[in-house]
């Protein structure tokens, strides 16, 4: 597949792993960058515990981008699974985007820096509003280019300084390819989208290699209701009948699973209680029906 477009002028697109420390200001920024509210921003340390999406999508390019939950060392079970987040994200990676808070740059960036050798990298000095004078952070700077960063941006997530320089360094540095996701679903419904995303992720994390890749999953409602619960319809769609009830599971107790992990991530990601249903059916063969991936995967009006 080509991913020339048009003029004959390539697309490019990639993952975009954001990494750094705790409270460094990683959520900002992405929220800043994609300019939804995709990442549980909060002053506590430690609260982005999963690999969230965020999507930037411009002119002739595409970042998508992998929220870490910190770079730790693995001292405690929860920073074990952690760390594997982590190295999941870099692993999908193009892009490492490391992120430094600007007030204290000198922290820990060594073992950072011996964990991303062979990466594409870039370095954000985030907070920048909180330094007086930007020549304090010059050896920072020389520094981080010393130990392997070409580039380092000056950033404020929270006022926006820099957001756009960076946004340009971002898509310069992508791969040609094209597009991950439909740019028009992830502007047009941002949370019916993500809320389909993390029900994949749920299946990918709760069953064997077979059925993750023959799931495609669709928001057919997604209402919020004031005074009570969000109410979402997901449909996932299987291949087969033997997969839909390895999907169900014994009294149903598998596709519980599914929905309770999901129905997590979406409170956490909206930040309302949420009311999640879930439906199986088999849409057979439907990888290889474009119509089908055209009318329901991409498409907003799905009829039973
Ligand atoms: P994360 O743990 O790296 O994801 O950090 P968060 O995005 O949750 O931010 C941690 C704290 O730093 C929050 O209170 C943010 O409001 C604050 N913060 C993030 N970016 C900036 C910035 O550019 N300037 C200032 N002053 N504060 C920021
Ligand atoms: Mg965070």
């Amino acid at each position: 597949m080509s991913s020339t477009e048009g003029g004959g002028v390539p697309f490019h697109s990639g993952y975009v792993a954001i990494i750094g420390l705790p409270n460094v200001g990683k959520s900002t920024l992405l929220n800043r960058l994609t300019g939804t509210h995709l990442a549980a921003v909060a002053p506590r340390p430690q609260t982005t515990r999963h690999r969230i999406l965020g999507i930037l999508n411009g002119p002739g390019f595409q970042a998508v981008f992998l929220d870490t939950p910190g770079l730790l060392d693995p001292k405690y079970a929860l920073q074990q699974q952690m760390k594997r987040e982590i190295d999941l994200a870099l692993k999908d990676a193009d892009l490492v985007m490391l992120v430094l808070d600007a007030t204290r740059p000198g922290e820990e960036t060594d073992s950072m820096v011996r964990r991303l050798a062979g990466r594409k990298l870039l370095a954000v000095l985030n907070k920048v509003d909180l330094v007086r004078d930007k020549k304090e952070l010059l050896p920072a700077v020389d520094r981080l280019v010393k130990a392997g960063f070409p580039d380092v941006f000056m950033v404020s997530a929270l006022k926006g300084g820099g957001a756009d320089d960076l946004k340009t360094a971002i898509a310069a540095r992508l791969p040609e390819g094209q597009p991950f996701y439909p740019p028009d679903a992830v502007a047009d419904r941002p949370e019916e989208f993500f809320a389909a995303e993390f029900v994949r992720e749920a299946v990918f994390n709760l069953y064997g290699e077979e059925i993750p890749y023959s799931t495609a999953v669709v928001v057919e409602e997604f209402k919020e209701r004031p005074d009570r619960k969000d109410y979402i319809l997901a449909t996932i769609f299987v291949e087969r009948e033997s997969q839909k009830a390895i999907m169900i599971g014994s009294g149903g107790k598998a596709l519980k699973r599914v929905g309770s992990q999901a129905r997590q991530e979406i409170e956490a990601f909206t930040g309302r209680p949420v009311f999640l249903e879930l439906r199986v059916k088999v849409a057979v063969a439907w990888r290889k029906n474009e119509r089908f991936i055209r009318d329901n995967i991409y498409g907003r009006d799905w009829a039973d």
